[in-house]
Formats: C-alpha cells, structure tokens, sequence
C-alpha cells in the first residue's frame, strides 16, 4: 500500500478525484485535508465513507483530516507520521467574483498554504508533488494559444494568486530540486460542482424557475473539461508523468451563451426569458485557450467527453440530486453572496 495526500478533497474536483482514484488504484491509501471552507463538503464522499464503514478497520483505504494546509505544524504531524509517496494539492478558493469582493483567504491558502505544502514535501523528502493550477494564470487569451511555455498575464485576485503559486512551485523545483509537477486545468464541469459556478448555478435556477445571471453579454470563451476527463489527466500525470514538468489540460472551446443555451436545452426551458444579463466582471477575461499537445504526445490522454453529449448526464445528475444543492443554497454562507453575485455588485 501507498499512502497519498489529497487536499482540498471535499471539493468539487478533490471528490472526482478521491473517488476516481479510490477505485482506480486500490494499492492507494488516500489521506484526505481539508479544511472545510463554504465550498468543502463532507457530503461529495459520502459513498466512499459508506463504503469504507463496511470494511474491517485495518483493510480501509480512506482516511479524512480536517485541517488546514497553511498550518505548519499539522503538516509536520502528518507527513512525519504517514510517509507519503505522492501529494497533490487542490485545496484553494477558488471563485473569481469573491476574489475581486476581498482578497484576502485568496492570499492565505493559495499562496501561504502552497508554501507551507511545499515546504512540507521538501523537508520530509516526498517523491512527488502534484500542483493542480489553472489555465486562468494566461489571462486573456484574444488569438491563438496558451502553451505551457506562455507568458503569464493573470486579470483577476484569483488568477493572479493562482500565478503566484504556480511561481513558487516553480522556483522550487529550480532551486531546491522539489520533485513536483505542475497542471494547469481549464475550466471543470460535471456532479458536486459548488452551485455558484456557472453551470450548476444555470442547471439548479432553471430547476427552481429563477433567472440565470449572465456577465454582460455572455459571449465570453471558456476550455470546457468534464471533470472525470480532468480527473483521468491528473491521474496519468501524477502517476506516470515526468517530474519537474508542467502539462496544460483543455477541453472545448464555447461561449457562456452557448453553454447556457445547451443546459436550457436539456431541460426542456426558453433561455431568453430565463436570462438575466448583469454587469460583467470588472477586468473580466474575453477568452481563455489553452493548449494540452503536449500532455497529449508524452502521455497519451485524450479526453472522452464532448460537452453537447455530456451536458445531458450532468444537467440529470443535478436534477437526481435535488438534495445536495438545496442543503447549499438554502445556507446563509450562499444567500449571502449570492446577493452580490446575481446583481453584478464587486465590493
Ligand atoms: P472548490 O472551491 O470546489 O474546492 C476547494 C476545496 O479546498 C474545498 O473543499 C475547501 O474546503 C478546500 N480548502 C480551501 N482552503 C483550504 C485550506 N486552507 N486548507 C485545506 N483545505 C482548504 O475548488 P475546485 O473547483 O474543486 O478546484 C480545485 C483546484 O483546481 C483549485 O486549486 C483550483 O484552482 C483548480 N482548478 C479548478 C478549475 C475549475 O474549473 N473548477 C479549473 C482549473 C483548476
């Protein structure tokens, strides 16, 4: 057996990816911190718990900490007890409108906390570090594409605190020799994504009759990547890709207005009078293209989905999961920010 640490696990691609992983590779005993902000929720792995509860203490594979990955002396507890052989960091915050509200648990986690990781891994010798960063870092992209070799030009709070991880990483890898690996992802749809996110935010209004925000006039580009595809990548990266490398992972180049018009599509609603176009984000980001050959040549990936075909599963996942959304979005912590975030409002 193998011990892995997965932050951030009670997210929305950290529980893709425990629960791939879990049945991917049962040699794997996956830690899991998380710290447990507004987006972490213990309910994304329920049915790896239920699982595990069935199994004799010492044969279960699965293991939550609750805990934050800025705090130094939990990670030496951890690491000097458990000798991990691979660490892959997804803890962040991670939602654009709220970095541009206040900056502040965007400085402390995504750029403290990937310091006291890495510094984690480097003092306790771990053989690889996985980054998972985003392709939000480039900015806009107007023509062409983003390589892995591109200039960094992040617009937002967000993006820019994601840069300056991705730095951080990479200036230990260079000076320190850390055995880490950096994937830059576009942006992820599929089952547990936090419902402030544009598309289980569009799927569960339209379920409840409401309007759907949309940022001026929703002609904005985005990489669309079905997490499980997200997921396959990351596997294959932080199991057989070479160290020291940074891999770009893409999907489908679409509009929010074409998104949106599929999700309406789906579910059978006019997506004229059930759009409501609002301010756009101040310095928002026209487009975002990254390029993933090169993943595809070293390793092979390929993703399976294509979102015109997925778009149908996802938008039933949340219809069959009326529950879990409902339990978020009746929460203060949501109602809150959703206040701003339906206006258009930045402070
Ligand atoms: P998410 O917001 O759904 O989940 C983030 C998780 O991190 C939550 O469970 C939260 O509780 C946890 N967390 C936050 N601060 C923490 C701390 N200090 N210590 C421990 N845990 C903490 O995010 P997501 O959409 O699943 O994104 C995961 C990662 O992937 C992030 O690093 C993000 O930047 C990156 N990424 C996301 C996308 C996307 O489309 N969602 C695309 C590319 C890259």
């Amino acid at each position: 057996m193998e011990n892995i640490l997965i932050t951030g696990g009670c997210g929305f691609i950290g529980s893709n990816f425990i629960r791939h992983i879990y049945h991917a590779h049962p040699n794997f005993r996956i830690f899991n911190i998380d710290v447990l902000t507004y987006a972490g929720n213990p309910e994304n792995l329920r049915d790896i718990e239920r699982l595990e509860s069935e199994k004799p203490k010492n044969e279960r594979r699965y293991q939550f900490i609750c805990g934050d990955i800025c705090d130094d002396k939990l990670l030496a507890g951890i690491f000097s007890m458990y000798d991990f052989s691979l660490v892959i960091n997804f803890a962040a915050e991670t939602h654009v409108d709220r970095s541009i509200i206040s900056m502040t648990d965007f400085i402390r986690t995504n750029i403290g906390g990937v310091r006291a990781l890495i510094e984690a891994v480097r003092n306790y010798e771990v053989p690889r570090f996985v980054h998972i960063s985003t392709d939000e870092i480039y900015g806009d992209v107007l023509q062409g594409y983003s390589t892995e070799d591109t200039m960094l030009r992040p617009s937002n709070p967000y993006s820019s605190s994601k840069a300056a991880a991705d730095l951080i990483v990479q200036s230990f890898i260079r000076t320190h020799r850390v055995p880490a690996i950096i994937i830059r992802g576009s942006n992820n749809y599929g089952p547990y994504q936090y419902p402030e996110k544009l598309i289980p935010l569009a799927v569960t209004n339209l379920i409840e009759g409401k309007k759907i925000p949309v940022h001026g006039k929703g002609g904005h580009m985005r990489s669309w990547l079905h997490v499980e595809d997200f997921c396959r990548a990351i596997d294959l990266i932080a199991t057989q890709g070479p160290l020291y490398e940074i891999f770009n992972v893409s999907g489908e180049e679409k509009t929010n207005l074409e998104v949106l018009t599929m999700i309406a599509r789906h579910l059978g609603k006019d997506l004229s009078v059930h759009k409501e176009h609002i301010n756009d984000r101040p310095g928002a980001d026209l487009r975002y293209a990254p390029d993933s050959t090169k993943l595809k040549k070293a390793l092979g990936w390929q993703p399976m989905h294509r979102i015109e075909d997925s778009m149908g599963d996802v938008a039933q996942w949340y219809l069959n999961n009326r529950e879990w959304w409902n339990a978020i979005k009746t929460k203060k912590e949501f109602l809150e920010h959703y206040v701003k975030q339906s206006k258009g409002q930045w402070s």
